[in-house]
């Protein structure tokens, strides 16, 4: 008997204990970046996919076979859109659903509503990669924006589980406070770096520039870009003693342009070493 009531409470917590997983919403998102956000706003009511692996660039990747399957069984797609993912609609396109379509119910572009900067007077649809479209693109790096992209996730998760509305809405709050919570640490920590003036690799950081309140006067590219700001070349006899890097870029191509670039070896200071705040 006592072996029989084991036996139903083992299979009832077995059961209890893969209900979660098996009504999981599938989100699919195409950067690391944006899946985070779902898990924190998800939690175990999704399980979270993300297109570009780890370690690629997401501004010059290549959709892979398998890719397609996983955008098209996506419950939920999160994408970064402004030009980044553009490799994105071409999967979209093949799949022919609507629900993952701009305007569909399962389709999230994390752009909507964020403050953009360096915006084009004209629709620039980025197709080389690194090519910046309508409006840069990496403003996700601006910690603060999170509480726009997980705006978007959150209305269509409540969307497509509306039971779960509440819970969903209220890890988001308590993400977004311990978020705040560290951004005021973040900015502590780095008003020492105010007025220093840094190289990028890429255009990536306006956002998190202006956030923080960091000078980048100019960047590296990994290719030849049309340049938008916020100036086409070093500014003269000054000493600019840092870079950043892009994780999840590699660490060793900023090295690499920087010896192919006579003109910042002729004018910057190696970038491995690092200035005192002004
Ligand atoms: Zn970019």
């Amino acid at each position: 008997m006592r072996a029989g009531v084991l036996g139903c409470l083992t299979l009832a917590a077995t059961i209890a204990a893969a209900a979660p997983a098996s009504a999981a919403t599938r989100v699919v998102a195409t950067t690391a970046d944006l899946a985070v956000l779902a898990v924190a706003i998800g939690e175990n009511l999704v399980e979270v996919e993300t297109v570009v692996p780890p370690g690629s660039d997401p501004e010059a990747f290549e959709p892979r076979p398998g890719d397609l399957d996983k955008v098209r069984h996506a419950d939920i797609l999160v994408r970064v859109g402004l030009g980044y993912d553009y490799w994105l609609d071409r999967l979209i396109g093949q799949i022919a659903d609507r629900r993952l379509m701009r305007g569909g119910e399962a389709y999230v572009d994390a752009s909507a509503g964020i403050p953009l900067l360096e915006i084009r007077g004209q629709s620039v649809v980025n197709e080389g990669g690194h090519a910046h479209g309508v409006a840069n693109p990496h403003y996700w790096l601006d910690p603060e924006n999170a509480a726009i992209v997980t705006a978007g996730i959150a209305e269509a998760l409540a969307r497509r589980m509306p039971a779960e509305a509440a819970r969903i809405l209220a890890n988001r709050e308590r993400f977004l406070g311990e978020l705040n919570a560290r951004l005021q640490r973040w900015s502590a920590q780095l008003a020492a770096f105010t007025g220093v003036k840094l190289i990028a690799y890429h255009n990536s950081w306006p956002y998190f520039a202006r956030r923080f309140r960091l000078d980048i006067v100019d960047f590296i590219e990994p290719k030849p870009v049309p340049r938008t700001s916020p100036s086409s070349s070093p500014r003269g006899g000054e000493r600019m003693c840092a870079r950043f890097c892009t994780s999840p870029m590699s660490p060793t191509m900023p090295r690499a342009s920087w010896r192919k670039n006579s003109a910042f070896r002729s004018s910057c200071s190696p970038p491995r070493s690092r200035a005192s705040p002004a």
